[in-house]
C-alpha cells in the first residue's frame, strides 16, 4: 500500500497516523497570537507548522486572536498580525477571536462550579503563591475550598457583576493540592480586572486565565491538533481537565514543539516592545528589529523567511540556531532574483586620459545573470569614473589584485585600464589617478582575452547617482559571562549609515523596495529618495563574513 502522505516531522506523523486509523478525517490547526505586539521570526516558525499542516493536508488553519488580557493589547496589533501573515503568503480560513467565547467560558465555569470543580478564593494573590507548597512541599488548601456550591455560584455571578474590586477574589479549580504537577494545584480560573477591553469595551470586569481559555478555544473550534511551544508540556493535564470537565466533544489534542530561538536575537515582545518604548529603534518596524516587519522593511524576502523555517525543523528539544542560517536563505533566494548594480561606496576619482570630455563608451550588462529573461541596461564609460577607495594601493600587499601604480585591471562590464599616474593630496593620498583604457578589451572584442587579474565594480561621474547607504549589524552582541540583563548587551554600533556613495544611474528607476547586489559587497533594498539622495538599507552581506570574524 503506498501511502498519501509522508511525515517530515513527529507532528505531522501523528497527524498522519490520526488520518491513517480514521481518528480524524481532516485537520484543524490555529494560529493563537496574542495581540499585545508585532509578530517576530518565532512566531513565523509557529505559521509555518500550523498552515504547513493546512496546506499538506488540505485541513484549515483559523487565525485566532488570544485576546483574553485586555491591559495590553491593542487594535494596532491585531492589524499588523493580520498584514505579517499576509506578507508570509498564508491564508487563513476564519478570523477568530478569543473573546467571542467571553459568554461560552463563563458558562463553563459555572458548569464546573456545580460539579464541585471550582470554587470562589478569597486568598490574596501573594497568599495564594505562598501556599502553592513546591516541589517537594505539597500546598495548602485553601479555606474557601470546601464553601458550598451555592455560594461559589452566587460570589461568581456577583464577581461578573463587579460587585468587588480587582484581585479581591478569584475563581480556582478543585483538583489536587499536593499533585506533583503545579499546574494542578488548585489553579486560578477567573480574575477580577477592571479593564478596557479592545473588543468588548466594558462589558466585562472578570477576565479567564490563559490556561482555562485556551483549550475552550480550541474546543468551540474544534481544532484538531492545538501546536504549542515545550513550556506549556507541564500545563497539557490542565489542558485535558478543562475540556473533559467543561464536556466537550471531540477533544483537541496539544502537541509541543521546541520554540525557534536564534543567537544574539531576543523575540520576547516584552523586550522588543521596550526597545520601542525607550526609543533604541524607530519602531517595531526597524530594519534591525526580529519582527517581521522590520524583516520586510529590511528586504528580507518572505520566501527566504519560510525556507529558513523549514530547514530548522520541527524539533521536540530547545536548541539555538545560529544567525548565519537565516543569512544563507536570504542569500540563497536574493542570489537567483536581485538585480546586479555597480556602487562605489567610497568614490576615488579616475580621469581616463584617452577618452576626450564629452565622450561616451557605452556597454550592456545584463540586469541579473541568473535570470535570462532579465532585462540590460547600458554601463556608459566618460573621461571622469570613480571607483572604489580600498581598490587601489601605492603600496600594495601581497596577493593584491587589484589596480596598482603601472598595473592593469579589469572594469566590469567595461574595459581593461592602465594606471598611469597618481595625484597625491599634501598627506600623500591618493585623490585622483590618471588612466588609459585598452583598445578592444571590451567582453566579445578583439581583445578580451587579455588576462588581468583583478575585476572592480566603477561608475561614470557624469552617470551616477548620490546615494547613503544604511548597514545594520546585530542588536545584541555576544553575551559575556554574568551578564543576563539584553540591555547591557545592546550593539552600540548597529546602524552605520554610508554617505557620498556613488550608483549606477539605472538604479533611481527602481521602485522601493526592490533589493540590488550590490556587485562585490552586499544586498541592499531601495528604501527610498530623499532630497535627491537615494537611501539603501543593508539586508545582508554577500559573503559570511563568520568564519572571518
Ligand atoms: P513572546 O513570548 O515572544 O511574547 P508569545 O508566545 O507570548 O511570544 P503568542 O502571541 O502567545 O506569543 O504566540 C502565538 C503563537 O506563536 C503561540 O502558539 C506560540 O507558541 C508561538 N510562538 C511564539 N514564539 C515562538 C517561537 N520563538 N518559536 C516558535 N513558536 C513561537
Ligand atoms: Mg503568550
Amino acid at each position: 500500500m503506498t501511502k498519501k502522505y509522508e511525515a517530515n516531522n513527529f507532528i505531522e506523523e501523528i497527524i498522519v497516523n490520526d488520518l491513517e486509523t480514521g481518528k480524524h478525517d481532516s485537520i484543524a490547526t490555529r494560529f493563537p497570537p496574542e495581540p499585545n505586539g508585532y509578530l517576530h521570526i518565532g512566531h513565523a516558525k509557529s505559521l509555518s507548522i500550523n498552515f504547513g499542516i493546512k496546506e499538506k493536508f488540505n485541513g484549515t488553519c483559523y487565525l485566532r486572536f488570544d485576546d483574553t488580557n485586555p491591559t495590553k493589547e491593542e487594535q494596532e496589533y491585531v492589524d499588523s498580525i493580520k498584514e505579517d501573515i499576509k506578507w508570509l503568503g498564508y491564508v487563513w480560513d476564519k478570523e477568530l477571536y478569543a473573546s467571542d467565547y467571553f459568554e461560552t467560558m463563563y458558562e463553563c465555569a459555572v458548569l464546573l462550579i456545580k460539579k464541585g470543580l471550582a470554587y470562589v478564593c478569597e486568598l490574596t494573590a501573594e497568599e495564594i503563591s505562598a501556599t502553592r507548597g513546591d516541589l517537594v512541599t505539597p500546598g495548602k488548601e485553601s479555606p474557601y475550598r470546601n464553601r458550598p456550591i451555592e455560594e461559589s455560584l452566587k460570589l461568581f455571578a456577583e464577581m461578573r457583576a463587579g460587585k468587588f474590586a480587582d484581585g479581591e477574589k478569584v475563581l480556582r479549580a478543585k483538583i489536587d493540592m499536593a499533585s506533583p504537577n503545579m499546574n494542578m494545584r488548585d489553579p486560578v480560573l477567573y480574575r477580577i480586572l477592571f479593564a478596557h477591553h479592545h473588543r468588548t469595551g466594558d462589558d466585562w470586569c472578570i477576565y479567564p486565565m490563559y490556561d482555562f481559555a485556551h483549550p475552550i478555544e480550541d474546543a468551540i473550534e474544534k481544532i484538531t491538533h492545538s501546536i504549542c511551544t515545550l513550556e506549556f508540556e507541564d500545563h497539557r493535564p490542565l489542558y485535558d481537565w478543562v475540556v473533559d470537565n467543561c464536556e466537550f466533544d471531540p477533544k483537541p489534542r496539544q502537541i509541543e514543539f521546541a520554540r525557534l530561538a536564534i543567537q544574539n536575537t531576543v523575540m520576547s515582545k516584552r523586550f522588543l516592545k521596550s526597545l520601542v518604548d525607550i526609543g533604541y529603534v524607530t519602531g517595531w518596524s526597524d530594519p534591525r528589529m526580529p519582527t517581521l516587519s522590520g524583516m520586510r522593511e529590511r528586504g528580507y524576502p518572505p520566501e527566504a523567511i519560510k525556507d529558513f523555517c523549514s530547514r530548522v525543523g520541527v524539533a521536540k528539544a530547545n536548541s539555538e540556531v545560529e544567525q548565519q542560517l537565516l543569512d544563507f536563505c536570504i542569500r540563497e533566494n536574493l542570489n537567483k532574483n536581485a538585480d546586479r548594480a555597480m556602487v562605489v561606496e567610497q568614490p576615488l576619482r579616475v580621469i581616463i586620459d584617452n577618452i576626450k570630455e564629452g565622450d561616451e563608451l557605452v556597454f550592456s550588462s545584463i540586469n541579473n545573470p541568473n535570470n535570462e529573461s532579465s532585462a540590460s541596461h547600458n554601463v556608459i564609460m566618460t573621461r571622469e569614473i570613480f571607483i572604489e577607495k580600498t581598490d587601489f594601493e601605492l603600496v600594495p600587499p601581497p596577493k593584491y589584485h587589484r589596480l596598482v601604480p603601472g598595473g592593469k585591471v579589469r572594469l566590469k562590464s567595461g574595459l581593461i585600464i592602465q594606471h598611469k599616474s597618481t595625484e597625491l593630496d599634501e598627506n600623500g593620498v591618493p585623490v585622483t589617478l590618471h588612466c588609459e583604457y585598452l583598445e578592444g578589451t571590451e567582453s566579445g572584442g578583439p581583445n578580451s582575452g587579455m588576462k588581468v587579474k583583478g575585476t572592480i565594480q566603477w561608475v561614470s561621474s557624469s552617470h551616477a547617482v548620490e546615494c547613503e547607504l544604511y548597514n545594520y549589524e546585530s542588536l545584541l552582541v555576544d553575551a559575556k559571562d554574568g551578564v543576563t540583563d539584553f540591555r547591557e548587551r545592546l550593539n552600540p554600533n548597529s546602524l552605520n549609515i554610508i554617505k557620498g556613495a556613488k550608483a549606477e544611474e539605472f538604479i533611481a528607476e527602481g521602485e522601493i523596495g526592490k533589493v540590488y547586489q550590490f556587485m562585490r559587497s552586499a544586498y541592499y533594498k531601495k528604501a527610498g529618495t530623499f532630497d535627491g539622495i537615494v537611501r539603501f538599507y543593508r539586508v545582508v552581506e554577500l559573503r559570511d563574513t563568520y568564519n572571518k570574524k
